[in-house]
């Protein structure tokens, strides 16, 4: 006798339809699941054996073939523990679909031993793909529920174990489960305030996040770099719901969701360490999951000592930061994930790193120092607008020093200019991202500024690149100030974040 149940698998962020054939026979008893194409096919005979035995189910001893169709596309293993152990329940008439459930629904999960259905990655894009191709609901892990109910309009049916499906298919009977209420994950206890001085690191953090610019801080170790960085997010507009189910899409796949977790409701932050594997950064690996710089998007990818990372690294970040995407290829396909992100760096000015100190307390020959901002200055610098030099506050400033605007404040303004930006050019585009076309629609001069604008180029010798994002911070600082055009003294904020010592 054969069934067949459906269920899901994805590649990249795509997702697509696997048909399960389960075909049952007297045989010499035995038990194969082709077209799985992946050393956990055995695995996955043993858990579905095993756990079909400890719910109760005893096997008869028969001929049992499995078939995962198409056969040519790539599947993860632990999938389709829970469609292989349905279709071989139904073929032994352990279940009865009464009520049509096999043809209209998709099943999701992982068995353990004792029958229990357990989380899965990508549960999220499956629940997408069967609403958009009209199947009726969605069969998967408690586990993975809170996510899956991201998806409006379709049936999201939690299991616990093999039990809770059997109810499902033979009785109709859906476990109830609560919808958690997601706070908005204020773990952000962090402040702008908690940072004293340093204006104008603070005022380009502002500017960064208003036009989603990339930036990056140089100064003195104790000078508050990291601090006021890993507090951008703060100042950060909430997501929409069209960015918490992207975001939410690649946590599930990268398989970062937890309990505490199960949904990305804020921006990302990402800092992952110097010392993180290139792949672990850009993504790729085995099963081809997103990196950091993928789970950033929509957020903040900080890279603090920027210096330190791998020069390998450095480059893999040219194309994500040009593109807002990450494609990475294997021998038979290529797997592109989201990388949009406002990159955040901080780095020392030298290796002792006291260069920006009054005279004296560096102790860094021009050629080590030289060395160490080539390092950074290549491939990552071109696509920063926005360079801030920072020292380290004497103890009279410290004391004297105001603390500025609250996140709050700050937030406010960020999200006033982010909505002159939505009227400008839509959805999903900023001032940080225009294109030379439209820095020539959007960011005119005045004769008087042009003449005044031309003379600093030509003192600070900027290049041509240099010039282009001057005048997309000067587009965000007059978003920030409500101001129509750009005006002399947002063009001269904006040349205030390029006269630094490394261009
Ligand atoms: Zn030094």
């Amino acid at each position: 006798m054969n069934k067949r149940v459906l269920s899901s698998s994805y590649l990249g962020v795509e997702s697509f339809l696997i048909e399960v054939e389960v075909d049952i026979s007297n045989g010499l008893p035995n038990f194969s699941i082709i077209g799985l194409g992946d050393t956990a096919i055995s695995e996955s005979k043993d858990r579905i054996k095993t756990a079909l035995k400890n719910s109760g189910f005893k096997l008869e001893p028969k001929k049992i073939i499995v078939n995962l169709s198409p056969a040519g596309i790539r599947k993860e293993g632990s999938h389709f523990d829970l469609p292989i152990a349905i279709g071989i329940m139904l073929v032994m008439g352990f279940i009865k679909d009464r009520y049509n459930t096999i043809d209209n629904y998709l099943f999701l999960g992982e068995l353990s031993l004792n029958g229990d259905v357990k989380r899965i990655r990508g549960a999220l894009n499956s629940v997408i793909f069967a609403k958009e191709n009209g199947y009726k609901g969605v069969v998967l892990p408690l586990e993975n529920f809170q996510e899956a109910t991201l998806i409006k309009g379709i049936n999201i049916v939690p299991v616990e174990n093999l039990n809770d499906v059997v109810n499902f298919i033979s009785k109709n009977i859906v476990k109830s489960v609560q919808t958690k209420i997601i706070e908005k994950n204020d773990e952000n206890l962090m402040d702008f305030l908690d940072v004293k001085g340093q204006s104008m690191a603070k005022r380009a953090l502002e500017i960064a996040a208003a036009g989603k610019h990339n930036i990056i801080l140089i100064g003195s170790p104790g000078s508050g770099k990291s601090m006021l960085c890993k507090r951008i997010t703060t100042i950060l507009p909430p997501l929409n719901e069209k960015e918490i189910i992207e975001s939410t899409k690649i946590y599930s796949i990268a398989g970062e969701l937890t309990e505490s977790k199960p949904i990305i409701s804020s921006p990302p932050f990402r800092s992952p360490h110097h010392t993180s594997t290139p792949v672990s950064i850009v993504g790729g690996g085995k099963k081809v999951i997103p990196g950091e710089i993928s789970l950033a998007s929509g957020g903040v990818l900080f890279l603090d000592e920027l210096a330190e990372f791998p020069r390998s690294v450095l480059e893999s970040l040219r194309q994500p930061l040009e593109d807002g995407i990450v494609s990475i290829s294997r021998a038979q396909y290529r797997v592109e994930f989201k990388s949009n992100f406002i990159f955040v760096a901080a780095t020392n000015p030298c290796p002792c790193g006291y260069a920006l100190e009054p005279t004296g307390k560096c102790i860094c020959t021009q050629t080590e120092i030289n060395k160490y901002i080539k390092k950074i200055s290549g491939p990552i610098m071109d696509r920063i607008d926005l360079h801030v030099e920072m020292r380290r506050l004497n103890e009279n400033e410290l004391l004297t020093y105001q603390s500025g605007d609250s996140s709050k404040i700050i937030r406010e303004r960020v999200i006033k200019a982010r909505a002159i930006q939505k009227e400008r050019f839509g959805d999903d585009i900023y001032n940080g991202m225009m294109s030379q076309k439209d820095i020539q629609k959007y960011c005119t001069l005045s004769d008087e500024n042009r003449e005044y604008f031309k003379k600093v180029i030509q003192t600070l010798q900027i290049s041509a690149r240099g010039y282009d994002k001057i005048l997309k911070v000067a587009r965000t600082i007059a978003d920030l100030a409500g101001s129509n055009d750009i005006e002399k003294e947002h063009l001269m904020e904006a040349v205030s974040f390029r006269e630094n010592s490394i261009n």
